[in-house]
């Protein structure tokens, strides 16, 4: 047994607290200057996001994007890029999941610092929030079940009964169709489902999304028709003026030029990924 006495016990004691407070000291200023030695743009470039938390949205119903796994642990592509993203810039994830609905919203309201839920650069979205550089090269596609043989693009849907989820590109897509019966709900899997039970004649999602749920058999009898509808690029979005935008961009050419963000397609697509624009043609 250690018996410190008098004087000795506070001068131990004033030794442990002070290597301690170092400590303290040094892991608090790791993440800046880790950043500011890898960082491509050097010193006196300000890496805001570093050292923060970030609070990411995403509604973990859009595999492979973002999905919950068998250990019921969120995962997918957008994921591996937010946290490798944020490996680079040094900054910690924090998800958030809400409905997909939500998120633009919640990013307005500042009640989250970003997004990863597979989120199209739209005009009407980017007045009212920011957006990176696009980091996936998106678009739309109809599922119809596999006999059928009328529907083959956009225009044959007129006065049809499509399903679409709710606050997205496809749901916008739909209004288009002159006489539609549109029915929305919370994510793909029941949008496609609708079509299945036979209740809606066609289906509009990401079709990234619907190919990734006809490769895992989650869904039987649908088929793909026609040309892809749209040509959509994601971004990661944040609330307008947010400091943390000028990390997640460079966050994200520092994992396009490494190598990193190839590798990560490449696991969740199995092939190379396209090369993407500086800013999306929208
Ligand atoms: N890309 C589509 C959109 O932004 C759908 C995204 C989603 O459902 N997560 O509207």
């Amino acid at each position: 047994m250690i018996r410190f006495t008098g004087i000795r016990w506070w001068r131990q004691f004033a030794l442990a607290l002070g290597c301690l407070m170092l400590v303290i000291a040094c892991n608090n200023t790791a993440p800046n200057s880790t950043d500011a030695g890898s960082s491509p743009s050097g010193a006196g470039s300000n890496p805001a996001a570093a050292g923060k938390t970030l609070k990411v949205a995403t509604d973990p119903t859009f595999a492979p994007f973002e999905f919950q796994g068998p250990d019921g642990q969120i995962q997918g592509f957008d994921i591996d890029i937010i946290n490798s993203i944020g490996k680079a810039e040094g900054f910690q994830v924090d998800l958030e999941s809400m409905r997909f609905d939500g998120m633009i919203g919640a990013l307005q309201a500042g009640s989250v610092d970003t997004a990863m839920a597979g989120v199209t650069i739209t005009p009407e979205r980017a007045k009212v929030i920011d957006f990176s550089k696009p980091y996936f090269k998106a678009g739309l596609a109809i599922a119809v079940p596999e006999k059928n043989t009328d529907i083959t693009d956009l225009d044959s849907l007129k006065n049809k009964k499509i399903a679409v989820q709710i606050g997205t590109t496809s749901a916008d897509e739909a209004k288009k169709v002159s006489g539609a019966k549109i029915s929305t709900f919370d994510s793909p899997d029941l949008v496609l489902q609708e079509v299945v039970n036979g209740n809606a004649d066609a289906a509009i999602n990401d079709k990234a999304v619907t190919l990734y749920a006809f490769k895992t058999g989650s869904l039987k009898g649908l088929k793909l028709v026609g040309e892809q509808l749209t040509a959509e690029y994601y971004g990661i979005p944040t609330p307008k003026g947010s400091e943390n935008l000028e990390s997640i961009n460079r966050g994200l050419d520092t994992i396009i030029k490494d190598g990193t963000y190839a590798q990560i397609y490449k696991k969740w697509f199995d092939e190379e990924p396209p090369k993407l624009p500086e800013t999306a043609p929208i």
